[in-house]
């Protein structure tokens, strides 16, 4: 399943490449030296730019990365068991691009834009280069309007807002992949009448998929068609056994296609996952071109390789049409070492962490955020006035939860406040727990948050506050429609809404309590 023959790569690039070759003022040739591992040396390319692509006899492409002082290093795509030593090596003047378009939408294709899901040729001509500089401080302006995941945790404390980069950081099998994908799946809402109606403008979705499985990304595109997210999303993807080059340039053309997107007055949302396969690809493509190996084996430009990709997501000027794209890039960690290499240098860029762990997802806490340390630097200017006005009371009570928590186990010694705070603090724990694919619009997320610090649960059960939580707002969308409908509209919490919450909460306390 998604695989690629080398001969397709070929066809692809010349096809991109058709009107750009031999054009006299970039005819050059040079002589490959050496070859092997998927990488050539190459003599007499000495005005070649860098990543661009560079063209072997028998089809086969490659790309200048390393330009030295007598030779240039350039990795291959293609066959690359058919270069050999003293072969001719041509210029081709263009540096490697990604096909943009809104054709590009519902497919899934390898960094150079192939398309793997055999539904036939993209229909779009228009290209750009997979390495693009990022924008200045002008041409920008600060985050100001949500980028509504509905997951209640991440939205309510940890909000993020368009132009954003917000890293999703956790050991293996915590759920960085599910948060990403629900966030995903919530823009669906912003492709409807309904939110162009509020002014909430669509958000087109990328999936970069770096270094996985096939059968993995497989499942993540067919989860995607499952929920209806794949008519507004595309994935891209280099899997574990394609070439490292691919795996290393992937993100690049995740980035070039979302930019696509902002540049057009539009906005997207872009998901690396994950940066740190990118890195061991880059790092196995430096120590081949041998740059020498700095800590952990990187080379020494490996910060700049996430700082230059995630720099490129931004909210334009209104100038520029006030597009956006948001980035989201995912790192795995060893055992919760944030303190590695990789990590701290992808920390230090983003603005802000979404951070999981691993003994929270196996106590049954999912999403499985440590709200303790995940934070969002920028977003809360993003963030709607109703939500803004309930987490503050939830981030405190979590916060005294968590000071009091080792205390629980002395039960009925404590005082009165501190067994307060512990109810507190338990049924929040409860009410934040949300499956995959149980994302929930903004209003319901403020009336949930509402529920749970205003003390209308303090009395139920633990176990009992997720159910009471979703039949709640079953009876409350009957009931009292209005609660929902106002605060959507508004953006606001009145004190009349948050008053009908009350009533109606108190008055479902009583039906649930007789059942
Ligand atoms: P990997 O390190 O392998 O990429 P990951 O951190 O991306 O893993 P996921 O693949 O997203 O983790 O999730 C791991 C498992 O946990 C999956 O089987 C997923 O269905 C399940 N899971 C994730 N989030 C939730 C949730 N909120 N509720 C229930 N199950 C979840
Ligand atoms: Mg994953």
């Amino acid at each position: 399943m998604f695989e690629i023959r080398p001969d397709e790569i070929s066809a692809i690039i010349r096809k991109q490449l058709s009107g750009y070759q031999n054009e006299a003022d970039i005819y050059e040739v040079g002589t490959v030296l050496q070859v092997g591992d998927g990488i050539a040396r190459v003599y007499g390319l000495s005005k070649v730019m860098s990543s661009e692509l560079v063209e072997f006899p028998n089809d086969v492409f490659g790309m200048a990365l390393n330009l030295e002082e007598d030779s240039v290093g350039c990795v291959l795509f293609g066959e690359t068991s058919l270069v050999k030593e003293g072969d001719v090596v041509k210029r081709t003047g263009k540096v490697a691009s990604m096909p943009v378009g809104d054709a590009m939408l519902g497919r899934v294709i390898t960094p150079l834009g192939i398309p793997l899901d055999g539904k036939g040729p993209i229909n779009t001509t228009e290209t750009l280069p997979i390495e693009r500089k990022a924008l200045g401080v002008i041409q920008r302006q600060p985050v100001k309007e949500p980028l509504q995941t509905g997951i209640v945790a991440v939205d309510a404390m940890i909000p993020i807002g368009r132009g954003q980069r917000e890293l999703i950081i956790g050991d293996r099998q915590t759920g960085k992949t599910a948060v990403a994908i629900d966030a995903i799946v919530n823009q669906k809402f912003t492709h409807t009448e309904e939110a162009k109606r509020l002014g909430v403008n669509p958000v087109f979705c990328i999936y970069v998929a770096i270094g996985q499985k096939s059968s993995t990304v497989a499942q993540v595109v067919a989860k995607l068609h499952e929920n209806g997210a794949m008519a507004y999303t595309t994935v891209i993807t280099a899997s574990a056994s394609d070439p490292a080059p691919l795996q290393f340039i992937a993100p690049y053309s995740g980035a070039t296609l979302g930019e696509f997107f902002r540049d057009n007055g539009k906005h997207s949302l872009v998901i690396y996952d994950d940066l740190s396969k990118q890195a061991a690809a880059y790092r196995e493509l430096s120590l081949l071109l041998r740059r020498p190996p700095g800590r952990e084996a990187y080379p020494g430009d490996v910060f700049y390789l996430h700082s230059r990709l995630l720099e490129r997501a931004s909210k334009l000027s209104d100038e520029l049409g006030g597009g956006s794209m948001t980035a989201l890039p995912i790192i795995e960690t060893q055992q919760g070492d944030v303190s590695a290499y990789i990590p701290t240098n992808v920390i230090s860029i983003t603005d802000g962490q979404i951070y999981l762990e691993s003994n929270l997802f196996n106590a049954g806490v999912r999403p499985a955020i440590n709200v303790g340390i995940s934070v969002s630097r920028v977003g809360g200017n993003a963030q709607i006035k109703a939500m803004k006005k309930v987490a503050g009371s939830l981030k405190l009570d979590l916060a005294q939860y968590r000071e009091l928590e080792s205390f629980a186990k002395f039960g009925s010694d404590l005082d009165a406040s501190t067994q307060r705070t512990l109810a507190r603090g338990a049924r929040l724990v409860e009410l934040l727990k949300q499956g995959q694919f149980a994302s929930i619009p903004v209003e319901k997320e403020v009336v949930t948050v509402y529920l749970g610090t205003s003390g209308l649960l303090d009395t139920l059960p633990v176990s009992d506050v997720k159910k009471y939580e979703k039949e709640f707002h079953e009876f409350a969308e009957q009931k009292y429609a209005d609660i929902y409908k106002n605060i959507r509209e508004s953006k606001q919490l009145s004190d009349e809404t948050a008053n009908m919450i009350n009533t109606a909460a108190k008055e479902y306390m009583t039906i649930f309590q007789k059942v």
